[in-house]
């Protein structure tokens, strides 16, 4: 198959899996992961239809984002990977939703730049379902008291959380736990109700659990030619 080929069955897979779950295919907004590809693999998929993107480095997706605004070319870029804080400033030139919101100090320095900058941004709180604290996320435990600071910055527009199954979990348990915190947080935030969850090989398991932003790379992009 062709990239043109994968997304189209990634389309008609999310359409079938709303369906069985239930659910307007329009609740579940597909970001594509184009960490690894070049700025015209973006491109050819934006004449396809697609809009919405996702980066986990800033280093590489400011070179891209630069680059396709050159061109002309519209995309709404979700920064997906662990942000350090020194690289808030940049992230916030391009991207418009951050998936990765983990600690208290990155919930500081967002606020303080985006006050600088005299705007807004949509946000979700990323969750650590292991046990390694050297992953990404925060741990469940903390889930609420990081969730008052978002609140009370009022630049972060949180939408819900994030989570990554775990390597060799079952997906449906992982996501269930999700679940469980993402009505946690719906305590304190009753609008922040959206899963970010759900990634090539397991974003029909996310749909039909619920997943409002799913995140699918290779699937969709191929395999990732360029090294990290
Ligand atoms: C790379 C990445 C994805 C996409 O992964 P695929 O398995 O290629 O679909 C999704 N979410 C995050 C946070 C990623 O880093």
């Amino acid at each position: 198959m062709n990239l043109a080929e994968r997304y189209r069955s990634v389309l008609t897979n999310i359409e079938q899996a709303a369906k069985s779950a239930g659910r307007d295919k329009s609740s579940v907004n597909l970001i594509v992961v184009s960490k690894n590809h070049p700025a015209s693999l973006v491109s050819e998929l934006v004449s396809l239809g697609q809009r919405a993107f996702g980066e986990n480095r800033d280093q590489e997706a400011s070179k891209k984002a630069a680059e396709l605004k050159l061109s002309a070319v519209e995309v709404d870029w979700h920064f997906v990977g662990q942000l350090q804080t020194n690289k808030v400033k940049s992230v916030l030139d391009y991207a418009s939703t951050i998936h990765s919101i983990d600690r208290p100090s990155l919930v500081s320095e967002l606020t303080k730049q985006l006050q600088k900058q005299e705007k807004r941004i949509d946000g979700f709180i990323e969750l650590n379902l292991t046990d390694d604290p050297a992953r990404g996320g925060v741990a469940p435990s903390d889930l609420l008291s990081l969730a008052e600071q978002v609140l009370s910055s009022e630049r972060i527009n949180l939408l819900g959380v994030m989570a990554v199954a775990g390597l060799g979990k079952d997906p449906e348990a992982e996501f269930e736990r999700a679940l469980g915190m993402s009505a946690q947080l719906q305590t304190l935030a009753p609008a922040a109700n959206r899963l970010s969850m759900g990634m090539s090989e397991d974003y029909e398991i996310a749909i039909k659990l619920g997943a409002t932003h799913i995140r699918v790379g290779s699937a969709i992009t191929g395999p990732r030619p360029i090294s990290a």
